[in-house]
């Protein structure tokens, strides 16, 4: 089996309601490009990637010579070929790299009429679970604002009802931290016996984080994610609050696996398909967590269903998978894969079963949504619709008023 071509689309896919979060918004839409890679036998292999609002069609297509006649079983191969380290300075190609192992996996999958979990060590649970991943939001079409802590709480009962959710995450670092801790205290007091987490993604000082942690270490925590920017600033602050510690910002890669090894910054690595640089690169760093005692969770970049399928058999395959995963899938309108979005049952999402990633393009939906994009454009990942103009320091001091209604976006 040999590669022939890589094929890469853009599309936009609606969100019920644009998403705020530290550095600034979803504007109501992901933007993702969805990766089709074909072979010579007449399987295609399906990869995707985000790309902070942006398509990342090009830097897909530009890879056609550095894939032509490559077989899709050499996987180790592909890594120095495309994503060699050093040359990496130059071309940092780490995700795309996660975006081209996605297909070859699934192409060997096809390829074998296997499931990809089967080519990952086989799976050791059927379905995976999910905490409800919580945002600040901006009004959507058909759904409110979400800003205060009645209207946080009256969010998650939803998502709870709807989709058994008895684990939450709240995605802060939007308002001022006593707020969000109001908030987060809010979620705790209304669902007793579910267990927390909290994620202002790197934007609280290493004082404000002290404060807020040890305000909130009575509660049923599963971790702080990313309080404080940095395995330094993690290690300070570890030794100041009694609750475990996460991220997924700075071990997202070997040397920072080892560095927080050495000295520990973080309890828990959240394990992102895309920023390891693939499904294998997740799992050999889950085999060094499992050697020191650091725990492991599945981590979301804002995915469509190709990418969950990805997250799932990761899932599946992960014997110290103690936690739920995170996945924004639930905030979706829609997804681009044949039979529509997967379904949550008890806050859990079965692992795919069919030959490689077990999911398949729906034609109409792809050209649907790209036709989406192609009207709408990307946006910026990393900008406020409703504050032009103001952009986040890290530790921030400059955060949106809580108590100003958020006002729909256009
Ligand atoms: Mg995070």
């Amino acid at each position: 089996m040999k590669i022939t071509d890589i094929r890469a689309t853009t599309v936009a896919l609606p969100l019920e309601a644009p998403l705020l979060h530290s550095n600034g918004a979803h504007w109501g839409r992901f933007v993702r490009t969805i990766v089709e890679v074909e072979t010579d036998n007449g399987l295609i292999g399906l990869g995707e990637l985000g790309g902070g609002g942006q398509s990342a069609e090009q830097q897909v297509t530009a890879l056609r010579a550095y894939l032509e006649g490559h077989d899709p079983f050499e996987l180790e191969a592909l890594r120095f070929k495309i994503a060699n380290p050093t040359a990496g300075l130059y071309n940092n190609r780490v995700q795309l790299l996660a975006a081209v192992e996605f297909a070859c996996i699934d192409l060997i999958g096809q390829h074998l009429n296997v499931p990809a979990h089967d080519l990952l060590g086989g799976r050791i649970r059927d379905s995976v679970p999910f905490a409800s991943y919580l945002f600040f939001r901006y009004p959507g079409p058909d759904a409110p604002e979400v800003r205060t802590p009645e209207q946080l709480v009256s969010h998650a009962r939803g998502l709870k009802a709807e989709h058994g959710f008895s684990v939450h995450k709240l995605k802060g670092g939007v308002f001022p931290p006593a707020y969000e801790l109001e908030c987060y205290r809010a979620l705790a007091a209304a669902f007793p016996g579910d267990r927390l987490r909290y994620d202002p993604n790197s934007v609280l000082s290493l004082d404000e984080a002290t404060r807020f942690g040890n305000a909130i270490a009575d509660l049923d925590n599963d971790y702080f994610e990313d309080p404080v920017f940095g395995l330094e600033g993690l290690h300070l602050l570890r030794e100041r609050v009694g609750l475990p510690l996460a991220t997924n910002t700075v071990v997202v890669n070997f040397e920072q696996l080892a560095a927080n090894v050495m000295r520990r910054g973080v309890d828990v690595v959240l394990l992102d398909t895309t920023f390891w640089g693939g499904i294998r690169a997740c799992l050999k760093a889950a085999a060094v967590c499992e050697t020191f005692q650091l725990g492991v969770a599945v981590h979301s970049s804002g995915e469509l269903g190709i990418q969950l399928a990805t997250m799932l058999h990761l899932g599946a395959v992960l014997p110290n998978l103690t936690y739920a995963a995170d996945a924004h899938y639930h905030h979706l309108a829609d997804d681009v894969i044949e039979g529509g979005k997967l379904t949550y049952v008890d806050g859990r999402i079965r692992v795919p079963t069919g030959p490689g990633l077990g999911v398949r393009l729906d034609r109409e939906k792809l050209a649907k949504y790209a036709a989406l994009y192609q009207e709408l454009g990307g946006y910026p990942y990393d900008r406020d619709p409703g504050r032009p103009g103001w952009y986040p320091t890290v530790p921030n001091q400059n955060w949106a008023d809580p108590e100003l209604p958020l006002r729909p976006i256009s």
